[in-house]
């Protein structure tokens, strides 16, 4: 088996949050995610055209960057988690002011409380005439979330997705949240990580969505991750840009694959090609017989 490289406290430096936002269907995730998505753009990205890798980073107009994991479906959250991938710091729940608290909202709370991830609440549609954003904060209560104004310590946002209303605020709350959590990571040493989505696409190869956790990935590095491997040939981030490097929390498509991995399989950069060759293979073995044990019964 292969392992990431230890790190000691020493070592240790400041990273952005990585953010999921979850929440009922129809309750605003996509808006969510795709409005603060648009703020960034609207600082000067060329084109602005951002293509969609399954995760993007922003910055703040305090310079601090956010990553947001931009797979809002609980499926894929829960695939990762079930696999042992822990990718998301924290949780922003979206909740629809006029909907209030619905079974996926709860099934949300569940995943992020079993995730060990804190949640922060955007109460959503608060433009529609029968938002009421009391009537959700006090259905939360039913589920052990109990926000400031009633005595609570919980971080409870109220937005409008599709006016912008507040969306700054959602923002400084995640980075309020983020610095409670004193975030860290080893940027000095070869990298890990987990993928986020894959496919094979044509005239590009295998391509995946790698969430850098620790060290730094740069382009000619060798890699295990699933059951397969490569050598990258190229980063490119949200906007299509070319990068040389990704530190930890950085979100980067992958090109450079063999074969296409999975989302939540592992990343880790190894020092030769035969030793990624090997491991890949050991794994994609050990899948096989495993797949064939439980056909077998
Ligand atoms: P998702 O299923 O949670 O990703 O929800 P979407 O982002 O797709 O939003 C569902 C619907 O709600 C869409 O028709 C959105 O335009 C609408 N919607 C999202 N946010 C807001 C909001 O803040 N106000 C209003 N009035 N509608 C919203």
């Amino acid at each position: 088996a292969i392992v990431p490289p230890q790190d000691v406290d020493a070592d240790l430096k400041p990273r952005p949050a990585v953010v999921t936002v979850m929440g009922h269907v129809d309750h605003g995730k996509t808006s969510v995610l795709d409005a603060l998505r648009k703020t960034e753009v609207v600082r000067g990205e060329a084109g602005g055209i951002t293509q969609h890798i399954g995760a993007y980073q922003v910055t703040t107009d305090n310079g601090q960057k956010i990553t947001f994991l931009d797979t809002p479906g609980h499926a894929a959250f829960t695939s990762m988690r079930s696999r042992g991938a822990k990718v998301t710091d924290i949780v922003v729940l979206v909740v629809a002011a006029d909907d209030s608290v619905m079974p996926q909202t709860v099934e949300a709370i569940h995943h992020a409380q079993a995730a060990g991830a804190p949640i922060i609440i955007a109460v959503n549609k608060i433009d529609k005439p029968d938002a009421d954003p009391s009537r959700v904060k006090q259905d939360l209560l039913q589920h052990n979330i109990v926000v400031e104004e009633m005595g609570g310590e919980q971080l409870v946002v109220e937005i409008s997705a599709l006016k912008g209303t507040n969306l700054d605020s959602l923002v400084e709350t995640i980075v309020l949240q983020a610095e409670l959590m004193d975030l860290k990571a080893n940027p000095d040493r070869t990298a890990n990580g987990t993928v986020i989505e894959a496919q094979l696409e044509q005239g590009r190869g295998a391509v995946a969505t790698v969430l850098v956790q620790g060290g730094t990935l740069k382009v000619g590095d060798i890699f295990v991750s699933g059951a397969t491997w490569g050598r990258v040939r190229a980063l490119v981030d949200e906007h299509g840009a070319r990068l040389d490097a990704a530190e930890p929390s950085r979100p980067v498509e992958v090109l450079g694959y063999q074969d296409a991995p999975s989302a939540g399989d592992d990343f880790i950069v190894v020092d030769s090609e035969s030793r990624a060759r090997e491991v890949a293979e050991v794994r994609a073995r050990r899948m096989k017989n495993h797949l064939a044990s439980q056909g077998g019964r």
